[in-house]
């Protein structure tokens, strides 16, 4: 049997990542393969990061993307910022804190839970009261904005809790980067990760990080190695940074990174504010549409993510029927629920590029006419 090229159906990307990527990403992304210690590469390395240092609002120097998804970006974190023995502060309020947790103790850490339901935002009195129950924590970690219930936290109001107790911070920004305000520097933040797939709206398989020098201090003074020899900072600098003696560590993604550069010079040409008021906007006239149909979010207003808004799947419809639909009638991906919120909720991501007000209707049109047929 000879195999033919694969072609994928062109769908609309609105569950929780990846995102559509736009024509311009796309046409970066197939442009001519060379070499990743080429100057010209090079050169384009040094302004992926200073395009980062933009969205992450930050001046850090140890800012790049690890060639390798989101999880990574997550992995990088904490390899390089856990020793055996310390104890980390992990809050949990969704799927994505449990696997702060498996990084804790996969690195020899002790990890001291702080639970909050699923669809609610991390209680800050629950952290202050971890924090002052623990003396011995040297880090706190937590996700910005929960994909897995549509919940943002105050990452601001966190990072200066953490701070108080001497702790320095990891956050998970994998979905609010670009989607919704982040301000690494002005809210001190120490680690920070995401991913290229969501509201940045590039391929999936890039997660761009930053370090300030607090967390680069505790990486040289680790007593031991960092357990992982991909991820070891030490190491990646020695590629990422001074641009004079780049030494190999690892080839790049060449033609990966060209489509990050493009979605980032997209961003710039936006305008990162108006970027999150695009999300706010189309999260706005989502919503709108949404209780039209009688379709309610699961998230009080305040804390709502506009880039993903988990919803109530309505009495009596079958989730997989209605998703099923959807995708081969319409082309239009939406998210299922996660763990225990499986078949009861459904997540509408509004990320990057699918954020636009022509997406909301298509969506809101396609879920009237689903649901009219399974009534
Ligand atoms: C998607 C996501 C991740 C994981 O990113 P991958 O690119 O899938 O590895 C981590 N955290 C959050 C909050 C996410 O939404």
């Amino acid at each position: 049997m000879t195999i033919s090229s694969f072609k994928p159906p062109r769908r609309t990307l609105m569950g929780p990542g990846p995102s559509d990527v736009s024509q311009r990403v796309s046409e970066a992304m197939a442009r001519p393969t060379i070499g990743h210690l080429d100057p010209y590469f090079i050169g384009m390395m040094d302004e992926i990061k200073s395009l980062l240092q933009y969205a992450f609002q930050t001046e850090n120097e140890l800012t790049f993307a690890v060639s390798a998804p989101g999880s990574a970006g997550m992995e990088c974190c904490f390899a390089n910022l856990v020793e055996p023995g310390d104890t980390v502060i992990v809050c949990q309020n969704g799927v994505f804190g449990s696997r702060m947790k498996e990084n804790v103790e996969r690195f020899g850490g002790l990890a001291i839970m702080v639970q909050d339901d699923w669809g609610r935002a991390v209680d800050e009195s629950k952290l202050e009261a971890a924090l002052k129950a623990n003396p011995e924590a040297v880090l706190v970690a937590f996700v910005h904005a929960e994909t897995s219930t549509g919940v943002q936290s105050d990452a601001e109001k966190l990072v200066r809790l953490a701070h108080d107790h001497n702790c320095l911070t990891i956050v998970d920004a994998v979905t609010s980067l670009a989607g919704t305000p982040i301000y690494v520097d002005e809210w001190g933040i120490d680690a920070i990760y995401s991913g290229s797939q969501k509201c940045l709206s590039a391929p999936p398989g890039l997660s761009p990080v930053s370090f300030n020098d607090r967390a680069a201090e505790k990486i040289k003074q680790r007593k031991t190695r960092v357990k992982s020899w991909f991820l070891d900072l030490n190491l990646i600098m020695g590629y990422w940074g001074d641009n004079a003696k780049r030494t190999y560590h690892h080839t790049a993604p060449v033609n990966s990174l060209y489509a990050l550069h493009e979605a980032l010079v997209m961003v710039q040409e936006e305008g990162l504010e108006n970027c999150w008021i695009r999300h706010e906007n189309n999260h706005l006239r989502l919503k709108e549409g949404l209780s039209s149909l009688g379709i309610t979010f699961i998230v009080d207003e305040q804390h709502r993510l506009p880039q993903l808004n988990a919803v109530t799947i309505p009495e009596g419809v079958s989730d997989s029927l209605v998703r099923g639909q959807l995708l081969n009638q319409f082309n239009l991906e939406i998210g299922a629920g996660l763990g225990h919120l499986a078949g009861k909720v459904w997540r509408i991501g509004l990320m990057g590029h699918a954020s636009n007000a022509k997406n909301v209707d298509y969506c809101i049109n396609a879920l009237a006419s689903v649901l009219k047929k399974a009534a």
